[in-house]
């Protein structure tokens, strides 16, 4: 009934506006279905910060917009004020090396330390990417380096990252990975994992450690379904078995101390070299929900020691992933 009325009122003058409204409606619509894609359909927080949830199933972290790459602070001031080694490490989601494999080993002055496995435990230490087999190590193989580690396992078997950190690549590599996830990691490392039948993960994304990041496979240069696992610093690969004990299933020590030796294949990561962090030096890696006060009272010291140790001031900010000096 009202709708008779109001057509009744329709003057011959207003019938091209309502073609003209009823047009930019189906515009509208149309728009809208198309931005759906593109959209934020939802927030979430995290412990990591604000999530955005994407229509097209993809995510980013609200506080992240502006990142550069740096997963550890510490690390990259310490490599940043060596002026000797100008190294490279960029943030690049399509290239497996992001300093062209420019970073030059050889340049390292100093032993720098490095904190693979958390000591304060709350979960966020060491995952085996695989529990399996050792069947390729480390070193020279045919007359090239063979980069990694190869761990036995069938195709479909569940590939976790190793350590938390972000995925910085996630696609098929034609020069010999296959399908291939890279991550870095808030301790300063970058873990390789390739030959994957399935990704499951997406660039940018936060891992922990043990999340699951691709299934296991036999794609690119591999003859049998095997897992090959990299870990590399700085784009320089290292032995994993100096890092990680692969019968065991657990990281041979906390302390990795990079030197320019442990790049050899049969070197010693353990192996000593200048100003190396001795002692009872002791470090905490800084995540979110830390303050400077609760740091000081977990290790039994005072703010203004922690300040003294890192060179830092009480209202400083304190970047996840960043590692104090508590002694
Ligand atoms: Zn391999």
């Amino acid at each position: 009934m009202s709708k008779c009325l109001t057509l009744s009122f329709i003057k011959p003058t207003e019938i091209p506006i309502i073609i003209f409204m009823r047009l930019l409606s189906i515009f509208t619509f149309v728009f809208i279905a198309n931005l759906s894609f593109s959209q934020i359909i939802d927030t979430l927080h995290t412990n990591e910060g604000t999530m955005l949830i994407y229509g097209n199933r993809t995510w980013e972290y609200l506080e992240d917009r502006d990142f550069d790459g740096v997963m550890n602070d510490h690390l990259h001031f310490l490599m940043e004020n060596d002026t000797n080694m100008n190294y490279i490490q960029g943030w690049n989601h399509d290239v497996c090396y992001t300093s062209e494999l420019k970073n030059d080993v050889n340049k390292i002055k100093d032993t720098i330390w490095l904190c693979v496995q958390d000591s304060d435990s709350l979960g966020d230490g060491f995952v085996m990417p695989f529990d399996g087999r050792v069947t390729s190590r480390f070193g020279w193989r045919k007359g090239r380096n063979h980069n990694g580690t190869d761990i036995d396992l069938n195709t479909g078997d569940t590939v976790r990252a190793a350590w938390s950190g972000k995925i910085r690549y996630s696609k098929y590599n034609s020069s010999g990975f296959g399908n291939l996830v890279i991550i870095r990691h808030h301790n300063g490392l970058e873990t390789f994992y390739a030959h994957l039948s399935k990704l499951i993960v997406v660039p940018d994304q936060i891992v922990q450690a043990g999340d699951p990041i691709g299934l296991g496979g036999n794609t690119g240069h591999s003859y049998g379904s095997h897992l090959h696992f990299e870990v590399r610093f700085y784009d320089i690969p290292m032995n994993p078995e100096k890092i990680i004990d692969f019968k065991a299933g657990k990281i041979r020590d906390e302390n990795l101390l990079v030197h320019r030796g442990i790049f050899r294949p049969g070197s010693s990561v353990r192996s000593s070299g200048s100003n190396v962090a001795s002692g009872d030096r002791r470090y905490h890696r800084v995540r979110s929900g830390d303050t400077l006060g609760a740091i000081a009272r977990r290790n039994r010291t005072s703010v203004s020691r922690l300040c003294q140790l890192n060179g830092i001031r009480p209202t400083t900010v304190l970047q996840i992933g960043r590692n104090l000096r508590v002694r």
